[in-house]
């Protein structure tokens, strides 16, 4: 045979630099206090939960999905209120819609320009398919120097530019100002990624009507639906035509599609539960800000960096201790560079909130 094991036929045969990659990793988090992944940490209430159980005792699941997901696309189109030329697409995730924009765009020599440190996946699919990624740093307070990223779009033209805003893992947002410098200097495709908008003030959505080059994507995953995997992209008509082409068939499947629907027809109660987080979010930080050897920054996010001090216990510590108490935060010190010695903390429910503070208290006890 050509092959003597599996193991020479994988090293033979996969791309050598896809055998680099670590798989992405999802800690276990069964029975913790779960404040890592930025979800909401509240379910449906039985009003909506009732209302969604209705509607998926109406499916059938014998037949495929409705490709176009019409009448969630009808249904979000409305919602968001967006110019009739402005065109809508879904994605299994966001995760699904930034790997069709870097495929529309890549070809060979292709780059995909963003931030550093940003979003993951941004890097690892440009990586999948083949594209060169680069990044300008942040500062160690995760600001942008504005003119060094002009500077570097200018050296090297990315076909494809992602910010994310405001921006994961850091938290804080652009100014309005900085980010149309951005776009207006971009050589090429500008994606704005809102993942968080449900808990940020300013949006770029209207900003798609203005400029050929913008495109902005959403998620229903924070602000409720993380178990729904469906993400949205919004800009115009044309350009949506051209990633659509890139989509798998049925890529939204039928319960993802009724239960969005669900959701959007009482979205008030999910906007709520986005408030409760926002206002959450200023007690969760003056506690924390109140806790010896840490520093909070400041966040337009449902999640909160903070960094420790170097004369207390070291952030990996700190999240072992943590995760000893049941509570499972991200610990974003293995990133290095600025993220040295740094913590991600979702904003939890309030007794969730109070339980991390509790356990924190003891871990940062002032010697
Ligand atoms: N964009 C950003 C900035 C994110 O932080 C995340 C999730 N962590 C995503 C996109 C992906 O979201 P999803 O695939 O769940 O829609």
């Amino acid at each position: 045979a050509q092959f003597s094991s599996v193991d020479q036929a994988v090293a033979q045969l996969v791309r050598p630099e896809i055998q680099a990659l670590h798989a992405y990793h999802v800690p276990p988090s069964a029975k913790m206090v779960k404040l890592d992944a930025m979800e909401n940490p509240y379910d449906w209430p039985p009003l909506l939960r009732q209302a969604w159980l209705d509607k998926l005792a109406e499916l059938s699941l014998n037949r495929y999905p409705d490709p176009g997901a019409t009448e969630l696309h009808n249904a979000l189109h409305q919602h968001l209120g967006l110019a009739a030329e402005t065109g809508l697409l879904f994605g299994n995730g966001s995760d699904e819609l930034i790997q069709l924009l870097i495929m529309a765009v890549n070809r060979p020599g292709a780059k995909v320009m963003s931030i550093a440190p940003t979003f993951v996946m941004y890097d690892m699919i440009a990586r999948f398919l083949g594209a060169d990624y680069c990044s300008v740093a942040l500062n160690d307070d995760f600001e942008l120097d504005v003119d060094a990223f002009v500077e570097a779009m200018a050296q090297q033209q990315p076909a494809l530019v992602f910010i994310a805003y405001p921006n994961n893992p850091t938290g804080n947002a652009l100014s309005r100002q900085d980010l149309i410098r951005i776009i207006e200097a971009a050589p090429g495709l500008v994606v704005v990624d809102e993942a968080y908008h449900a808990f940020a003030e300013d949006s770029f959505i209207l900003d798609t009507v203005q400029y050929p080059h913008l495109l902005v994507m959403r998620t229903f995953s924070k602000v409720g639906l993380a178990g729904l995997r469906l993400g949205y992209l919004v800009g115009p008509k044309a350009w949506i035509e051209q990633v659509d082409k890139l989509r798998l068939p049925y890529n939204i499947n039928t319960m993802t599609q009724a239960s969005a629907l669900v959701a959007l027809s009482h979205w008030s109660i999910l906007a709520e539960q986005a408030q409760q987080i926002c206002d959450d979010r200023i007690q969760l930080s003056q506690a924390l800000a109140a806790l010896p050897g840490i520093k909070v920054y400041a966040t337009a996010a449902n999640f909160i960096v903070v960094r420790l001090n170097e004369a207390g216990p070291s952030a990996p510590q700190v999240f072992e201790g943590l995760k000893a108490a049941g509570i499972l935060i991200k610990n974003l010190s293995p990133q290095g560079g600025v993220l040295t010695n740094c913590l991600r903390i979702t904003i939890g429910s309030p007794t969730e909130n109070n339980q991390l503070i509790e356990a924190l208290r003891l871990l940062l006890k002032p010697v």
